[in-house]
């Protein structure tokens, strides 16, 4: 993993709604329906009946999947829309798809030409997905995404909780500290 490659990742500590980033994403459910914890804080910030009414026409999001609207009223010009796995033990593709959730919206911001974004820890509120085990997934997908050319200038991590922001530093210098590989 080359240098530049890391100083395009950023950890902080805050809520996602106040950013002001190209794009920022929402850990949201199938039927984007909006819902709770940082969906209905993000349809709250944009303007729900907004929010709703561009969501309505996309049809809904695979989990792992990831989708594109406006931002209204946030400082952010767009929301991604991706849809986590709820955690059922780990053995039902959890992890694949968290990695896909992180993937796809990356893909959707470069084709959309988004330079800056700023993901939530998607999955691990009421989707369940243990804290560490899903934050090791999210900066790997980022890191390989990064480092396979993917066209944004640089990927910020929010996490609401100080302790979910402690730890998730200690996971990316845990990454950091890895023998290269390949
Ligand atoms: P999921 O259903 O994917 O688990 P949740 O919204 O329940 O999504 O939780 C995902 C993460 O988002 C949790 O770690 C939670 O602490 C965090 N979170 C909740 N509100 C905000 C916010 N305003 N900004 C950033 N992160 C938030």
């Amino acid at each position: 993993m080359n240098s530049e490659v890391w100083s395009k990742i950023e950890l902080v500590q805050g809520d996602i709604t106040n950013l002001a980033v190209d794009a920022i994403v929402n850990a949201a459910n199938e039927a984007l329906a909006g819902g709770g914890g940082v969906d209905g804080a993000i349809h709250r910030a944009a303007g729900w009946e907004d929010l709703q009414a561009a969501c309505h026409k996309l049809g809904g999001c695979a989990t792992g999947d990831a989708k594109i609207t406006p931002g209204f009223r946030l400082p952010a010009k767009y929301i991604i829309h991706t849809v986590g796995p709820v955690f059922r033990g780990g053995q039902r593709g959890e992890p694949e798809l968290l990695a896909s959730a992180y993937r796809r919206s990356l893909e959707v911001a470069a084709e959309n030409g988004v330079r800056t974004i700023a993901f939530p820890a998607i999955s691990t509120g009421v989707y369940g997905y243990p804290f560490e085990a899903a934050t090791e997934i999210a900066l790997r997908t980022a890191l390989d995404f990064l480092e396979q050319g993917g066209r944004v200038e640089r990927v910020t991590f929010v996490f609401f909780a100080r302790a979910d922001f402690d730890l998730a530093q200690a996971v990316l210098e845990r990454l950091r500290r890895e023998p290269a590989s390949g």
